[in-house]
């Protein structure tokens, strides 16, 4: 089964001609017509808006892009907040959401009016000793802990995930005693945020969430009388990263989450409470690719195609054996009858893009694309080996290209480096 890419083989020479590889590529349509589709499935909600999670893909023309789509930013650090702040984003645009946070990080989020969403009850005080008050808008992070499991599959739980040992979050008790404190502090609006599964590719993940949480501002709301003005649903909405998984359909975890809303908040006469996401993979993994090419092939007891990026430009095959698809350009259509190791040149043998892939015969000069990229791809780049970071280039709808982010240089790779 084969993966369409976004971008035609006339295109990628064109473009290959001018910008050496490897680069990243974003399609600008797709990221305008998810950004809409995702807005129309919970157009339902007066308050509903999407907060980009930066740390997916920090690049200024994406958060542009985004900005016009009207979504905010979700930072997680001193320097994406600054990003979100030289974007343009201002105030509430900016949700805040950190673990084990430096005092400058709060700071610099209570100064630019960001959504501060805290993780953890200690960091009250923290917050309140180091900015020194307590914003009217606050949010806290909730961990229900135990595992969480949805659905069955012929392989398995559809998602599995194990909240009772991740770091995040408050237990269900401090929520109770965070919100009082809260409020006798000061705060008078109330947030509630949970981060339950990543790259799901289910319907029904974003609605079974959503229940926990209604029901859990619910209690809050009778337990302490804070007023609950929005729901975070936060990140997980996964993508279909191999051709033979089925896409989420945004329009149906829309309908289903505005189920849950009528069912549980409606009637407890909360129907003015926002929901907010926080999607980062769902926004832009599908309209990214990096662009590679074929430079040698080895032939020892394996079958190896060695290709000019590394896992420096892409991590998550190497760091978590993740599965992108690739396409030989100009040969969609012939047999995937050769089976490769697709290497990268860094000294790690995990380096490799794809193992044991069936793939068409490639010829040394071959242009690869290697699929969905967008989120959590640049973003993870580093420098070890001393390999430098791509150029990002952006298809738009015109079919014209822009750099967007320029290719490290070595000057830039000795920038930091002290001689004397
Ligand atoms: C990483 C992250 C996200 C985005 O997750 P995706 O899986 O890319 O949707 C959202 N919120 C928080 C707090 C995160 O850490």
């Amino acid at each position: 089964m084969e993966k369409k890419t976004f971008v035609t083989k006339d295109q990628l020479d064109a473009i290959t001609a001018q910008y050496p590889t490897p680069f990243h590529l974003y399609d600008e349509r797709g990221i305008r017509e998810n950004a809409r589709a995702l807005k129309a499935a919970f157009a339902w909600n007066v308050g509903y808006k999407e907060f980009f999670a930066v740390k997916a893909t920090p690049t200024p023309a994406i958060l542009n892009i985004l900005r016009e789509e009207g979504c905010g930013t979700d930072c997680s650090s001193l320097t994406e907040l600054m990003l979100s702040d030289r974007c343009g984003f201002t105030g509430p645009e900016m949700m805040f959401s950190s673990n084990n946070t430096p005092p400058e990080e709060f700071e610099l989020a209570a100064k630019l009016g960001a959504t501060i969403n805290l993780d953890d009850f200690t960091h009250i005080d923290f917050l309140r000793d180091t900015v020194g008050y307590i914003p009217e808008t606050i949010s806290c992070r909730f961990n229900p802990g135990g595992t969480f499991t949805l659905g069955e599959s012929e392989e398995g739980f559809q998602v599995m995930d194990n909240p009772g040992e991740a770091k995040y979050g408050f237990t269900r008790a401090q929520m109770t005693d965070g919100f009082r404190k809260l409020k006798e502090m000061g705060a008078k609006h109330f947030g509630i945020h949970a981060f339950l599964a990543s790259n799901t590719i289910s319907n029904e993940y974003y609605p079974a969430l959503a229940r926990i949480l209604f029901q859990t501002a619910v209690e809050l709301k009778e337990e302490t009388g804070c007023h609950i003005a929005f729901i975070n649903l936060s990140g997980g909405i996964g993508i279909p990263y191999r051709p033979e998984q089925q896409k989420n359909d945004i329009a149906v975890i829309g309908e289903g989450v505005r189920k849950a809303y009528e069912e549980i908040l409606v009637p407890a006469g909360m129907g003015d409470v926002a929901i907010c996401t926080e999607l980062g993979r769902f926004m832009l993994g599908p309209y990214g690719c990096l662009v590679t090419k074929a430079i040698h092939e080895k032939h020892t007891y394996k079958e190896y195609v060695g290709v000019d990026a590394c896992a420096a430009n892409l991590m998550r095959p190497a760091m978590y054996g993740a599965y992108h698809h690739i396409t030989v350009m100009g040969k969609e259509d012939a047999p995937c009858d050769h089976m490769y190791d697709v290497t990268g040149s860094l000294c790690e043998n995990n380096d490799k893009f794809a193992v044991d892939r069936m793939l068409p015969k490639i010829d040394k000069g071959d242009t690869l694309v290697i699929h969905d990229t967008g989120a959590h791809g640049f973003a993870m780049g580093y420098q070890y080996n001393g390999k430098l970071r791509s150029a990002e280039l952006l298809l738009r709808e015109d079919g014209s290209v822009k750099l967007i982010r320029r290719a490290e240089t070595p000057e830039d790779y000795f920038a930091t480096m002290l001689f004397d």
